[in-house]
């Protein structure tokens, strides 16, 4: 049957996505990571050739020019391009939250404005929640946006961290409380989303962020000063942004489960292909027990995250409550990630330890997946509620 799926099987055309986006990271992504993670420099010309495969619009609806995949198939190009790098993965998936944005909660005039050009790689999109002093608790951020019934405008003051693509961004969804000019403070419950175009006056991206690992991928603080946004590109009510960057982020955590697959099966295949060459005692190190054993957990780990991912992403193709699903796959995923680049680096001995081989850099990028779009403790919290809330 064409397209029927069966359990956690592909359709045919997830798994012609899968197979053209696997040949695409094989070729044109993993070729140049090493030198990308050296220069801590984005690689545009694969940026450009995403653009050209129509990756860039794998969120935006088709009327727009976009492929509106589904969550399996973002899932199926997450991993695979994750596979290849994940700091491409990493800048491809916040692009596409933005276009979600914009799709779920832009007007008619927001949708024909950007998304046919975000579809087609440019402008890039930044998605700015976390703050310096509100990561896990966004519900803290001090960002403001004081309305301006003269000029039918908000106007934004306050402080993001951590925004990727930060400095290649064009255009970006802004969260910030929605104050009454008079209010001794803001409201928690007043968070809204914005759309600003990154050259809005009083935007100002700073240095970018030295890092552990995902070196390649674009991490800055951003300001707004004084920047006003016409009411036209509030894109949620007032009190309302919230609930929508968590809806917005279930989809988003599931691509990060899959990305950390990707990463975690390059590691496994990195260390297979080592074990066989490399001689110890007189065997390859594939024949030693201890190190088999290691390849087994390695590989059930894989197989078993990606069970989680697609299940979750199932789960949001059959409308259903996916937060949990997803919250058990980002955090079981990414800590196989964690693990399965660990073990790499140990199977290649003092040679994982060089920049010689890939292994190292899976293992500082992987951590980057334990910490982004909400933290493992922070999974676990909604985990821990939703199975207590249903039990
Ligand atoms: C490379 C990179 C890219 C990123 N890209 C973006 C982006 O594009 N846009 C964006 O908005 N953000 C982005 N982030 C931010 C990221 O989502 C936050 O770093 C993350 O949510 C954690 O927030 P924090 O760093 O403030 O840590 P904190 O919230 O200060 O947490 C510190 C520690 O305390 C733990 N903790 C906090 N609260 C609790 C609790 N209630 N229970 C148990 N443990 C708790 C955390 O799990 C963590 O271990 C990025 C981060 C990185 C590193």
């Amino acid at each position: 049957m064409t397209g029927a799926r069966v359990g956690s099987a592909l359709t045919d055309e997830q798994a012609a996505v899968r197979d053209l986006v696997r040949e695409f990271a094989r070729e044109e992504v993993r070729p140049g990571a090493r030198a990308a993670d050296a220069a801590a420099a984005f690689p545009e010309d694969v940026w450009d050739r995403l653009a050209e495969l129509g990756l860039t619009g794998l969120t935006v609806p088709t009327a727009y020019g976009g492929f509106d995949a589904d969550a399996t198939t973002y899932a199926v190009v997450n991993e695979e391009l994750a596979h290849g790098s994940l700091a491409v993965a990493t800048a491809l998936s916040v692009h596409c939250l933005v276009t979600s944005c914009l799709a779920e909660f832009g007007n008619a005039s927001h949708r024909e404005r950007w998304l046919p050009e975000m579809a087609a790689g440019r402008p890039v999109g930044a998605f700015c929640l976390s703050e310096p002093h509100a990561g896990s608790n966004p519900a803290g951020m001090s960002t403001t946006a004081v309305y301006d019934p003269d000029a039918d405008e908000y106007v934004l003051d306050g402080e993001k961290q951590w925004i990727t693509n930060g400095s290649r961004a064009g255009v970006a969804v802004v969260f910030a409380k929605a104050v009454d000019g008079d209010a001794d403070a803001p409201d928690p419950d007043s968070i809204t989303q914005f759309l600003v175009p990154m050259d809005a006056e009083g935007v100002a991206v700073g240095k970018k962020e030295e890092k552990l690992g995902l070196r390649a991928s674009d991490t800055t603080p951003i300001t707004f000063d004084d920047c006003r946004v016409p009411t036209a590109n509030r894109l949620t009510e007032e009190g309302r942004g919230l609930s929508a960057a968590l809806e917005t982020l279930t989809g988003g955590r599931i691509g990060i489960a899959a990305q950390a697959v990707g990463v975690a099966r390059a590691a496994l295949e990195a260390a297979t292909a080592y074990a066989r060459e490399r001689e110890q005692f007189g065997e390859p190190l594939s024949e030693i027990g201890a190190i088999r054993h290691k390849v087994a957990e390695m590989s059930t780990d894989v197989s078993a995250s990606r069970l989680l991912v697609r299940e979750a992403a199932r789960k949001v193709e059959a409308g259903e409550d996916a937060r949990v699903t997803a919250a058990q796959a980002k955090y079981r995923a990414s800590e196989a990630a964690m693990s399965t680049t660990n073990e790499a680096v140990q199977i290649h001995g003092g040679y994982g330890y060089t920049t010689a081989f890939d292994v190292e850099r899976f293992y500082r990028d992987a951590k980057v997946t334990e910490i982004y779009e909400g933290t493992t403790e922070i999974q676990k919290e909604v985990i821990a509620r939703g199975t207590f809330d249903t039990r």
